[in-house]
């Protein structure tokens, strides 16, 4: 062990007594969660296939809801193909990085035309398809055919960085600990599905960020960052660089029949493909952003005062929001439509327009 620190009389487990002493905790202790296959089941590849893309960025308690939404409008991969991509994309509304949805969608379309409706079980092969990168191929490898794969999720890195205390700091870090997990991970070819799931639940119940609870750890004899006294401390992180902002307006727009005016984002990009408010572009430039001219035959500019605020990965927006009336609700740009007031509550739109729409009521 070369990369990391090593703690006086201490050392880390041979891989196959760590394995063990992994899978002997989950035997006991493994979550329950409506995307696994219970003990002496099967797991079904799309089950798998949708949680993973679901849990992309995204917590277990956000995603089991939109989970069982799916699989209930959507039981199959046929399904889920035939289905409208206004549909998906709304009914995905609030679950964030909507290009998950989108090749969520594509996915399940070649699948179901091209492969008979059945998921490849080899990584290579499944990273050819829209939205299944490294980490979500190996998992679905795993999990659902049992293959071998080394899966390393946030709750992986965490018990590897203090198992190992690793003294690189992530993002830069992350190397190190992938290669720390493939120690375990390669050249075992029994319960590679249930290791991968044991280690992630580990990391979620008992290696937890802010307190682990060391005391019930199957891994407490062997672990060099609990026997260095602060568990907590690992991973050690580089410093976070500020979020940039932007700036820009959002639109309640209204015709004199009352209805609403909603805009179709384009495919890519941001919220690609999703309903949502009308809205100036998004500048850094707080005093550049100019408004959006949508029809010279209006009421004027009802200036609300108020603002929104939203943090994507990457940035951090503020929206001003104004309100005015169309005269001639047949002038509208393409990719613009005028929905009812009452439709609108029911459309499944981004969370950054439920907040606007919180505002104007
Ligand atoms: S002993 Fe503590 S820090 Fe080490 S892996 Fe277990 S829970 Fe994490």
């Amino acid at each position: 062990m070369t990369i990391c620190s090593i703690v006086e009389n201490i050392s880390t487990d041979k891989p196959a007594i760590f394995r063990k002493k992994v899978l002997d905790w989950y035997d006991a202790h493994r979550r329950i969660l409506p995307w696994r296959a219970l003990k002496g089941e099967y797991p079904d590849p799309y089950r798998v296939w949708l949680s993973e893309v679901m849990l992309q960025q995204t917590t277990v308690q956000a995603v089991i809801k939109y989970f069982l939404k799916f699989t209930e409008r959507w039981p199959d991969v046929h399904a889920l193909a035939k289905a409208d991509n206004d549909d998906v994309m709304s009914n995905w509304a609030g679950l964030g990085y909507y290009a998950r949805a989108r090749n969520l969608h594509k996915c399940a379309k070649i699948i179901s035309n091209d492969y008979d409706g059945i998921f490849p079980s080899d990584q290579a092969a499944l990273q050819k398809l829209p939205g299944i990168g490294d980490y979500t191929s190996a998992a679905i490898a795993s999990i659902a055919f049992d293959n071998p794969a080394n899966v390393v999720d946030g709750n992986v890195e965490r018990v590897m960085a203090r198992y190992h205390a690793c003294r690189i700091a992530v993002p830069e870090g992350k190397k190190a600990l992938k290669e720390y997990a493939s120690l375990y991970a390669d050249g075992f070819i029994k319960r590679t599905g249930d290791y991968a799931q044991a280690l992630m639940d580990l990391g979620a119940t008992i290696c937890t960020p802010k307190s682990p609870a060391c005391s019930l750890c199957p891994l407490n004899e062997s672990c060099l960052g609990y026997a260095q006294g602060m568990p907590e401390i690992y991973p050690l992180r580089a410093p976070k660089k500020e979020r940039p902002k932007r700036y820009g307006y959002v639109y309640h727009v209204t015709n004199v029949q009352g209805d609403v005016l909603i805009h179709k984002r384009l495919e890519k990009g941001l919220l690609g493909g999703m309903y949502g408010f009308p809205t100036s572009e998004w500048l850094e430039d707080e005093g550049g952003v100019e408004h959006l001219s949508l029809s010279e035959n209006r009421i004027e500019w009802d200036a609300n005062n108020t603002n929104i605020t939203h943090v994507f990965t990457h940035f951090h927006l503020t929206l001003t929001l104004f309100s005015y009336v169309i005269l001639d609700k047949r002038n509208i740009p393409l990719d613009y439509e005028w929905i009812d007031k009452a439709e609108l509550q029911k459309l499944g739109i981004p969370t950054v327009f439920k907040k606007a729409l919180k505002k104007f009521g």
